[in-house]
């Protein structure tokens, strides 16, 4: 993920030896970013604080716009009219990306342009557990290629990237799942098989679904946290780590397996084949079984049975709040792992956790509180997810975005009209 605003430009030409498309990209991706942040600026503005010449600025923002990210604006920042064509805003408006999202339950769809407006959502209820991998991709190939087809409809528009959320172990590298443990997939290369289906030449790639909401929360944050971690609620519980304002990938890229962290030795077993991980204790089903029972068993989406869940939280009956504070507790536990190893400042619950959180948090804190051993200085927030059971789809669509403003290179110049 590129850092926004950090660091010097690089000057062109300051060095020989350097490799000059190396040198225009940082600097392109400098100029994009003050207009970015800036909303609306000048080119002296930027000139000032990137410390380029007024020279190289007006070069550069001459690119941007050739390249449909940025465009000159009669306004200032101040709202007043100025001179036509003194300031630059972001455009975008003709590049799109689009985030899929594999769940166990439901397949989903979401593209934006660059500048983060919504053109297509979709949410389709699939059970991903029972299907095989083919017809997985099969399925979420054809929600690709209408989501594409709507976002092509919205005039000139260039589709940046296409990013896949997938809740197990992902090798980034190759855009291949190692193993998804409720899906029961191994080594599944999804990137190639989503290729195969869509043809074309979009860049696809692949992430694990923690990561990606967990990525979605820190930009919804007005102060993004530098150390935050997503927990996914769902059939299966895994947590995006982020550490120093980046993801915690770890060496291999498969850390974050909060949900199959050993808590009851002699407990049930896990979807994983081990035995007493903490997912047995707090993924859906434990909730189910623990505050609502005669919900287990019914084959529907975990949003819809997250928002009967918290119906039966707010009815108040004594099973369901013996339930939510059992789990509570479980959660508590799982939490303070967390806290004890990274420190985290903020602890964001996705999916049901997040949906019930007022039940939960309460029995979560006592217990992370009697088990943090750097006591209340460590304790964090524990707090809903902001986006619910769209965050890792939204995340997909947002590392396209982030990639571009990384190196707007990706995005062809426009075909000058000949004659
Ligand atoms: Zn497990």
């Amino acid at each position: 993920m590129a850092e926004r605003g950090s660091g010097e430009a690089v000057r062109l030409g300051a060095s020989a030896g350097v490799d000059q498309t190396a040198v225009r990209r940082a600097n392109l991706a400098r100029v994009l970013d003050e207009v970015r942040r800036g909303e609306v600026v000048s080119r002296a503005d930027i000139a000032t604080s990137s410390k380029l010449t007024k020279a190289t600025v007006s070069s550069l923002a001459a690119e941007l716009i050739d390249r449909g990210l940025i465009r000159e604006t009669g306004l200032r920042r101040d709202g007043a009219v100025g001179r036509p064509g003194r300031s630059l805003e972001l455009d975008g408006g003709g590049i799109t990306a689009l985030g899929l999202e594999i769940n166990s339950q439901y397949l989903a769809a979401r593209g934006t342009d660059l500048a983060g407006r919504v053109i297509v959502e979709r949410r389709l209820g699939f059970d991903a557990m029972r299907a095989d991998p083919e017809t997985t991709l099969d399925r979420l190939a054809a929600i690709a290629r209408e989501a594409v087809t709507e976002l092509a409809g919205t005039g000139s528009s260039f589709l940046a990237g296409i990013a896949v959320a997938v809740p197990g172990l992902v090798d980034a590298e190759t855009g291949r799942v190692r193993y998804a443990p409720n899906l029961e997939w191994r080594s599944i290369p999804i990137a190639e098989a989503l290729r195969e289906r869509l043809g074309g030449d979009v860049p696809i790639v692949v992430d694990n679904e923690a990561n990606l909401s967990a990525l979605a929360e820190l930009h919804s944050m007005p102060q993004p946290a530098a150390d935050l971690v997503y927990l996914t609620g769902e059939v299966g519980v895994g947590a995006g780590l982020i550490t120093g304002g980046r993801l915690l990938r770890g060496s291999g890229g498969f850390s974050g397996e909060i949900g199959h962290v050993p808590v009851d030795l002699d407990g049930q077993v896990c979807g994983c084949g081990r035995r007493g991980c903490l997912e047995t204790k707090i993924g859906l089903p434990a909730v189910l079984r623990a505050a609502a029972p005669d919900l287990a068993d019914r084959d529907v989406d975990p949003q819809e049975q997250a928002h009967a869940l918290r119906q039966r939280a707010e009815d108040g009956g004594p099973e369901a709040m013996a339930g939510f504070d059992e789990i509570g507790r479980w959660l508590g536990i799982g939490v303070s792992m967390l806290v004890n190893l990274l420190n985290p400042g903020v602890v964001v619950l996705g999916g049901y956790l997040g949906t019930v959180a007022p039940y939960l948090v309460p029995a979560a804190m006592r217990e992370l509180r009697d088990r943090s051993v750097a006591g209340d200085a460590a304790v964090c927030r524990i707090t809903a997810s902001t986006y619910g059971f769209s965050a890792a789809v939204r995340g997909a669509s947002s590392i396209v975005i982030e990639e571009v403003f990384r190196d707007p290179l990706r995005i062809p110049a426009a075909e000058k009209a000949v004659g």
